[in-house]
């Protein structure tokens, strides 16, 4: 057999005939490699299945049995009793549908069966209502019986016994080691301790036991990790392989007085990310790197080094924002530092008129616009540069990877900086972003006191608003975060509003009071944050538009109402608007939810302030869709690997593709791999620019 078989059609293969080949499509399954990759979804061990009479009352147990009978009672009009008689040699079982005659046609005396289900003991009878069924062979069956057996994805139209004998017999087919393709390079597989792709392929399917279904498992995640890091590894390399970017001169006169206009002394971590930005502004190669630092770990101040420096060098800076609210509060933090050099900044966003839009992007073309900071609306067709140098996106992950593209064509080959707040936790971070240089704040500036934080009851509300009053009369100020609606923004604005009014004719009768929602003409928005900027409005009532962003260094509570209907990451953005000054900030987190899982969930802020922790159990326990909303990064799913879990494994996979992408033979090696692994996804198209 040749090596092409994988490549084989399924219906060459015996018990494949056009009619199941359709079934199989269905599955996605066309060609013997998709059958071999379609991975059991999880395994039974049939090994050692409890007797009948051994069966745990009110438990979920699966056992063997055989069928001797069946029989259908009415107890009443409309119900029917389907009940299938099974024994094994230590006692009987009942395995009881309602009105699904159609059951009794279905089992016939003297099957085998495996049964899964809820054991419900009455007297001396065993009933399991509604289990899970799977019909199997006699004793002789090994491939459905006496054995750890694989469960696969599956339809109603295809049986787990079919799927198990197509696979045997594609195994069968195969036969030797030789025809199942190696994917992995001779010396990865030796360094890496790493089970041959046959071997691994046999196991999964058919595990001899549970150390050998681990191993089998390591090996085929390790695959499909290493070929996703050696793809991202090769691209980075190409993007950076003769092209000339921008060469920035060393530090002048301008980043120098800049810097030393700063009102603080730069942490040790920022000092150390903005020497990496530097060295990779002054390199020809075009920089891509990723500032992580977790909220208010002071990143704007990088961003505002870096865009110096370019203009410094006689370019223009872009910093794109995600919100309209972050755009002011940069163009008034910025300006009052950018003023004084001399540094031009201007603003673009959506909500600026025709008239001044238009002078705005006539300053930009022009070059009488230093720095440009605005939101997506930067990346419309209309918006021309002179000379773009350095782009900045803040909150990277509030955008797709192609809105980054496409403000990197607006100019030639700018360097480029993405920063992220949201702590993506690093395998996260090494797989979407794994085609950019990473730089990592770790500490925060110094001063600032840990929050303290409290998960509370609603019937507690009195006290702690009370609480909240005090500490306005102290001087501070506080945020107040409505539940989140995330179906939709005008029921968010709906119930904000409806907060607002309820609690300023209440708790917070005599307090200068104001209220941000999604759906608020602009100018309203501005005046109020402003407001709010200037101490003049002491409580903020706010939806998630302030999660990014947001910075007042006096406010020092955060009531968050309903805090369960937030993921941890959400929370720890949300929280990070407080704790930003010297006094000691409070965050309440209000949840009547009895639910156990979320009483943990919420207990698990009061315990970290660990942005990273935290994403990372965001991640574990919502998975990467909802994490990230939407599929946004354009890589390939991922079959087996599971980047929530296999850490050790993608850490040592990374080391081995940096090894292997240096290495012209065991490059070539992986790309037929590669190449059938990121098919024709647009993959280039996203990260080659
Ligand atoms: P984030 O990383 O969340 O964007 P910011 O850049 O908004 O954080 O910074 C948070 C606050 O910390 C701001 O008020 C900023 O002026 C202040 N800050 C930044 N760096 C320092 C520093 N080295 N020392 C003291 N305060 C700092
Ligand atoms: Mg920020």
């Amino acid at each position: 057999m040749p090596n092409s078989s994988n490549n084989l059609n399924i219906k060459y293969i015996k018990g494949v005939g056009p009619a199941r080949a359709e079934i199989l499509a269905e599955l996605g399954i066309y060609t013997v490699s998709d059958l071999l990759t379609h991975y059991p979804r999880r395994y039974e061990d049939r090994s050692r299945l409890k007797e009948i009479c051994a069966l745990t009352d009110n438990t979920v147990e699966t056992f063997r049995a055989t069928v001797t009978g069946a029989n259908e009672i009415k107890p009443r009009r409309g119900l029917t009793l389907t009940k299938i008689t099974v024994k094994d040699s230590s006692g009987f079982a009942y395995l009881v549908w309602f009105n699904q005659s159609y059951k009794k046609n279905v089992f016939k005396p003297g099957m085998n069966l495996v049964v899964s289900g809820k054991i419900q003991r009455r007297l001396h009878q065993i009933e399991v209502v509604h289990p899970e069924v799977e019909i199997i062979g006699d004793e002789s069956d090994m491939l459905n019986a006496g054995r750890i057996v694989p469960i696969y994805p599956a339809n109603e139209k295809i049986t787990q016994r079919t799927l198990r004998t197509l696979l045997n017999n594609v195994f069968t087919m195969l036969d030797s080691a030789e025809s199942i393709l190696e994917t992995l390079p001779a010396k990865v597989l030796h360094d890496f301790h790493l089970l041959d792709r046959s071997t691994a392929l046999h196991q999964i399917h058919f595990p001899t036991n549970k150390v050998s279904l681990n191993a089998a498992r390591r090996r085929l995640a390790f695959e499909e990790l290493y070929l996703m890091q050696c793809g991202l590894a090769y691209l980075r390399k190409k993007n950076r392989q003769n092209r000339n970017g921008i060469k920035h001169s060393p530090n002048g006169s301008l980043v120098q007085a800049f810097k030393k206009s700063l009102p603080f002394v730069l942490t040790a971590d920022q000092q150390q990310v903005i020497r990496e930005i530097e060295a990779d502004m002054e390199d020809v190669l075009p920089m891509q790197r990723l500032v992580q630092g977790d909220v208010g770990s002071g990143k704007t101040v990088i961003a505002a080094i870096a865009l110096a420096k370019t203009v410094e060098n006689g370019y223009q800076g872009a910093f794109m924002v995600p919100t309209e609210i972050l755009a002011e509060q940069h163009y008034h933090s910025l300006g009052g530092l950018f003023a004084p050099l001399g540094i031009r900044l201007a603003v673009l966003t959506g909500r600026l008129s025709r008239r001044v839009r238009a002078e705005t992007l006539l300053q930009i073309k022009n070059g009488l616009a230093d720095i440009i900071l605005g939101t997506h609306a930067l990346i419309q067709e209309d918006v021309e540069f002179q000379k773009l140098g350095l782009i900045v996106t803040d909150e990277q992950h509030r955008f797709g990877v192609q809105q980054r593209a496409k403000l990197q064509d607006k100019g030639d080959m700018p360097d480029v900086i993405v920063m992220t707040a949201t702590p993506i936790p690093r395998t996260m971070a090494l797989t979407v972003y794994g085609d950019l240089d990473v730089s990592v704040i770790r500490q925060l500036p110094p001063g600032r006191k840990p929050i303290r934080t409290f998960v509370r009851n609603s019937d507690r509300r009195g006290k702690i608003y009370q609480f909240l009053v005090n500490e306005i009369k102290k001087g501070r100020q506080a945020y107040i975060v409505c539940p989140l609606v995330e179906e939709s923004s005008r029921i968010e604005a709906q119930s904000a509003v409806e907060l607002y009014e309820q609690l300023t004719k209440t708790y917070l009768k005599d307090i200068d009071c104001g209220l941000v929602h999604g759906k608020m003409k602009p100018n309203e928005k501005d005046a109020v944050m402003d407001g709010f900027y200037r101490g003049a409005i002491k409580v903020l009532v706010a939806t998630t538009v302030i999660e990014v962003g947001v910075n007042v260094p006096n406010a020092t509570v955060m009531v968050v109402e309903g805090a369960e209907r937030f993921g941890l990451a959400q929370l720890h953005q949300l929280r990070g608007r407080i704790g930003r000054g010297n006094y000691q900030s409070y965050c309440i987190l209000l949840s009547d939810s009895k639910s156990k899982e979320t009483q943990e969930r919420l207990a698990i802020m009061t315990q970290t302030a660990d942005g990273f922790r935290l994403a990372e159990e965001d991640l574990r326990i919502r998975g990467p869709g909802q994490f990230f909303g939407t599929r946004q990064h354009g890589l390939p799913d991922l079959k087996i690997a599971d980047i929530t879990r296999d850490i050790a494994i993608l850490l040592e996979a990374r080391t081995a593709a940096q090894q292997t992408i240096h290495v012209p033979e065991e490059l070539n090696s992986v790309r037929p791999a590669l190449e059938k692994w990121f098919g024709d996804q647009s993959y280039e198209m996203i990260f080659c620019n």
